[in-house]
């Protein structure tokens, strides 16, 4: 059974409810996190949380508490669950306001939503096997720092991806790459590990921030650029990252074969070093 928070209180997630005019409902006003559970641990918790405030500062929504205090949800709900494996979701609104304005009303309680899911263990083996990408232009808007819980255009270009018999969809803004529908992108030039610049326009992933940190302790090569269309399609390795899903090999862009179909070396290293670092927590 899944467990849900719901302001103040546990429940199952089926009886979760809120009001049917809340704003995250009506207008999509609320920032979400999800923080994975990695051998009955929280992982990077503090860092999940300083997004979550970066994104509530840039909508303008005051919480009623410290950030820090949510920290005591998640982990009551990973404790509730029990599970080894978790996905946290945390959503926050801006709550129900019985006038549908747009702009943001004088006072206000936040909705705060959660709920943890059991996940699969990472198997490397499987993470092997590797994912299929397509390209898409990044139709989405220019605050994309903020973890809003407008995903339409994301839902939009991840179905894409599906219907083109692929996992992702790798974004394109004006011919360089920002990111995927739901995870960030690394190319592999030779010896160099290569990602997007982080601007407003790419979320900061904290897996993205955890191979940038083991690729400079491991003394790898890592770069933060602007990447050039071209670069992603002549690259030797392409991965994508994010919390639940790791770190995966891109076996074929647009239909093409990278790394002749299979993980690259660079990513053997790298899984391996995550994975060590996983467990030495
Ligand atoms: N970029 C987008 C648009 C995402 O939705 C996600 C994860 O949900 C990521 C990147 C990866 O972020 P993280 O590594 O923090 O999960």
């Amino acid at each position: 059974m899944n467990i849900a928070y719901i302001n103040g209180e546990f429940l199952p997630l089926e009886k979760a409810r809120i009001s049917a005019m809340d704003r995250g409902f009506l207008f999509g006003d609320g920032v979400y996190e999800v923080v994975p559970v990695f051998n009955g641990k929280l992982f990077r918790c503090d860092q999940h949380l300083a997004r979550l405030q970066r994104s509530l500062e840039a909508i303008q929504l005051n919480l009623d508490k410290p950030i820090e205090s949510l920290s005591t949800i998640v982990d009551s709900l990973r404790e509730r669950m029990g599970a080894k494996e978790q996905s946290i979701y945390l959503q926050i609104t801006r709550g129900p306001s019985m006038e549908r304005a747009h702009v943001i009303p004088d006072e206000y309680t936040p909705t705060i939503f959660a709920y943890s899911r059991e996940i699969p263990a990472l198997n490397i083996d499987d993470l092997r096997q590797g994912v299929t990408a397509i390209t898409a232009e990044d139709i989405r808007w220019q605050e994309c720092f903020i973890k809003s819980i407008n995903l339409l255009p994301n839902v939009l270009l991840s179905t894409q991806a599906k219907q083109q018999g692929a996992k992702e969809a790798i974004l394109l803004r004006d011919g360089y790459i920002s990111e995927c529908s739901h995870s960030n992108v690394f190319i592999v030039e030779g010896q160099d590990i290569l990602t997007p610049k982080l601007d407003p326009s790419i979320l900061g992933g904290i897996t993205r921030e955890l191979v940038l940190e083991i690729a400079k302790t491991k003394g790898m090569t890592i770069k933060e650029i602007r990447i050039t269309e071209q670069r992603l399609r002549d690259a030797d390795e392409i991965w994508i990252t994010a919390s639940t899903s790791h770190i995966a090999p891109v076996i074929a862009v647009d239909g093409q074969a990278v790394s002749q179909g299979q993980a690259g070396p660079l990513w053997e290293q790298m899984i391996h070093y995550y994975q060590a670092y996983k467990q030495s927590l």
